[in-house]
């Protein structure tokens, strides 16, 4: 079994039949609850974590750090959300980070659709089972305007996506031209 001193893969409370990541002691909102790094790649996969346009890191486990972002799952009112970040050396990663204070046996969710502009699993059912559940998962470009301005209050969205509204509302931005342009969406 999956687990570090604070969290730990288990059945899933809200799907059925999948697992999920859970903590296993109380955290504060804002606390970071894991990393995710692995190999940046073009391609999106249904596992990868979003940073940028045609950009997304494969979670990867090493000995020190198992591959919880692989087991994280949606929810339309997450207990956590994703924040990208750099090391030292440049490389790109994911915290995942405690959107409110989190009891032992919570199990940590974010918000697909606050880091991913589009989702492989794009179209399927959603369930969270929250009063807010929007019943499908989807990506950032399908997320209600009401949903983007609490997000964006909260901090929840990555810097990609908020670049990326802001071209698409004709306002070119600088750090938006160093992204290379996607070439083929591989989603359907
Ligand atoms: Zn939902």
């Amino acid at each position: 079994m999956r687990q570090s001193r604070s969290l730990i893969v288990a059945k899933s409370q809200q799907i059925v039949g999948e697992l999920g990541v859970f903590v296993k002691r109380p955290h504060r909102a804002g606390e970071i609850l894991c990393i995710v790094r692995g190999p940046v790649r073009a391609r999106p996969s249904r596992y990868s974590f979003c940073i940028g346009q045609g950009r997304h890191i494969e979670p990867t486990t090493t000995p020190s750090q198992p591959d919880f972002g692989r087991f994280t799952n949606h929810s339309c009112d997450p207990t956590a959300f994703a924040r990208v970040a750099k090391d030292t050396l440049g490389v790109p990663y994911v915290e995942v980070v405690a959107r409110k204070d989190l009891l032992a046996g919570d199990e940590v969710t974010f918000d697909y659709a606050s880091l991913e502009y589009d989702v492989t699993v794009s179209g399927m059912k959603c369930q969270c089972g929250k009063a807010s559940c929007r019943s499908i998962i989807h990506g950032f470009k399908d997320l209600p305007a009401t949903i983007v301005r609490r997000y964006t209050i909260e901090g929840m969205i990555a810097q990609h996506l908020l670049v990326r509204q802001t071209d698409a509302s004709g306002n070119k931005t600088a750090s938006s031209a160093r992204d290379s342009p996607s070439t083929s969406r591989p989603i359907p």
